[in-house]
């Protein structure tokens, strides 16, 4: 199979003969190819882009919101096929991908709703006579990057709030995992959305993104992706004045104070760092835990990840799957040898499992010195470090130490704590004594070196807006 181009309407193999290969990371054996966009498609995709802007502008909210809700409908009815495709190419177990285009249905049905409400507002006016009011405007046609580790839970968050707001869109999806995103792409087609409003393309990511951000017609970027990549297209956008939102990496602190139910908060704080394999941006990585908890945290912490079934994410009994590509094995085994290294504590894993697939295992480190790599980088693997703190401001310096700010975690029993921490953790999004992140309607975004803008929520809406300023007075 080959995965193809979606174009002003038509699916295409695009002008040139350039492929990429598409593995399963499960057996590291190919199983699909991909076209490559070239510059005469992306110049296709502008020009489709562009012209369908002016009527898709125009079409009322209540119609686009009609689209949107027959694209999360025919979602939900393939949602089947749709995991078995983002299982097949990223390797996340069944279950997980059957979550996730769950959750990609709820995202487009929400922003279906939202997109109803672009409010303006009306303010009084020092001028006697005059009428003063405010309207949103779509900002204009999009081009957007979406990494391969949620292959639709991240690209519909930018094609949900771009097409609701108004905005025509490009998306650039991830080479690793194609078919998701073309089944995606297939339903907001069936849903009747007109030809140019939605286009997908493959390929070279550093040509598309050089060749489509300095184009006139761009009026918006959404990138998700690595902080380096982040910067470099940030920069692109600043020197041609795009507006830009960035979501890019993290390293979530995970506090646990000695006041907290410690087999509960194991259980959950382990569910959530092998969740997709540790390949999230909000994954916890940096468990602090109250030194009179620490010694019980790390061996039952150790246990779970012990206990969980590393496998094909096809088979029913797998827990966790493969990493979704072979360069994430070595980027792993570089920080744990260094923490090792640097007198860490590897107390369980650390080493790739086989030689088929991209396995490795759920990994736990403890005391790790703050000079080690781990804790300066994102891991973006099955990687837990767990350290200690002995006074709470001390997890909270700890916890802000690093120029990231995406997700963070906090367990306590005390309300005060709990204020405290919510507080002065700097951070995006902090889920304290549960793991509430990321739902539709609940903005998600970083600060500082984890980006700027936010997807989800009202605010990712938003995103795709411009106030517009009407001052009149009567004719
Ligand atoms: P990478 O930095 O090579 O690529 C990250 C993403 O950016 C990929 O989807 C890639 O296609 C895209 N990309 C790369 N160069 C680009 C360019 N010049 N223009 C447009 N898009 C470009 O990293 P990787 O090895 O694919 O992934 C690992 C790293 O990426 C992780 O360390 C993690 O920090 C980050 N990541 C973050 C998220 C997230 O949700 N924030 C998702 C996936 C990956």
């Amino acid at each position: 199979m080959t995965a193809s181009l979606f174009i002003d309407g038509v699916w295409t193999a695009g002008s040139g003969t350039r492929r990429g290969k598409v593995m399963d990371p499960a057996t590291a054996r190919q199983i699909a190819e991909v076209a490559f966009a070239e510059t005469a498609d992306l110049d296709a995709a502008l020009a489709a882009a562009n012209r369908s802007f002016a009527a898709w502008r125009k079409t009322t909210a209540l119609e686009r919101s009609r689209i949107l809700v027959k694209a999360a409908n025919l979602v939900r009815t393939n949602a089947e096929t749709i995991a078995q495709a983002i299982t097949t190419e990223q390797g996340k177990p069944l279950s997980e991908s059957r979550l996730e285009a769950g959750v990609t249905a709820d995202i487009i049905e929400w922003y279906a709703e939202e997109g109803r409400r672009a409010y303006g507002r009306v303010i009084p006016s020092r001028l006697p006579g005059a009428r003063q009011i405010v309207i949103s405007e779509p900002v204009g046609p999009v081009a957007a990057f979406s990494p391969w580790n949620f292959p639709c839970g991240q690209l519909v968050r930018k094609i949900a709030a771009a097409l609701a707001a108004g905005c025509t869109i490009i998306v650039k999806a991830p080479e690793e995992t194609p078919s998701s995103a073309m089944a995606l792409v297939r339903c907001f087609e069936e849903a009747g959305i007109p030809a140019g409003v939605l286009n997908l393309v493959f390929g070279v990511p550093a040509e598309i993104s050089a060749h489509l951000i300095p184009s006139a017609v761009i009026r918006k970027i959404s990138f998700t992706g690595s902080v380096p990549v982040g910067r470099h297209l940030a920069a692109l956008a600043g020197q041609h004045l795009k507006r830009a939102t960035m979501e890019l990496g993290g390293h979530a602190p995970f506090i646990v104070c000695d006041d907290v139910d410690l087999d509960a908060v194991v259980r959950l704080g382990a569910g959530m760092k092998f969740r997709n394999a540790g390949q999230i941006c909000t994954s916890p990585t940096r468990f602090l835990v109250a030194d009179p908890l620490h010694g019980d945290f790390v061996s039952q912490f150790a246990s779970v990840a012990e206990s969980l079934v590393v496998g094909n994410g096809v088979e029913d009994a797998t827990q966790m799957g493969p990493l979704a590509h072979a360069r994430r094995i070595d980027a792993l085994d570089g920080l744990v040898r260094d923490a090792v290294e640097q007198g860490g504590r590897l107390v369980t894993g650390g080493r790739r499992i086989g030689n088929e697939g991209y396995f490795y295992p759920p990994t736990v480190l403890a005391d790790v010195p703050l000079s080690a790599r781990v804790m300066n980088e994102e891991p973006f693997g099955p990687l837990a470090v767990i350290n200690q703190f002995d006074t709470l401001d001390g997890a909270v310096s700890e916890a802000n130490r690093l120029p990231y700010g995406l997700g963070a975690y906090a367990f306590t029993k005390s309300t005060l704590n709990a204020a405290r921490l919510a507080d002065e953790v700097e951070t995006g999004m902090i889920s304290i004594n549960h793991f509430g992140l990321a739902a539709p309607e609940t903005p998600f975004g970083g600060v500082k070196d984890s980006g700027y803008g936010s997807e989800g929520g009202s605010e990712g809406l938003q995103a795709y807006l411009v106030p517009k300023f009407i001052s009149q007075v009567g004719a």
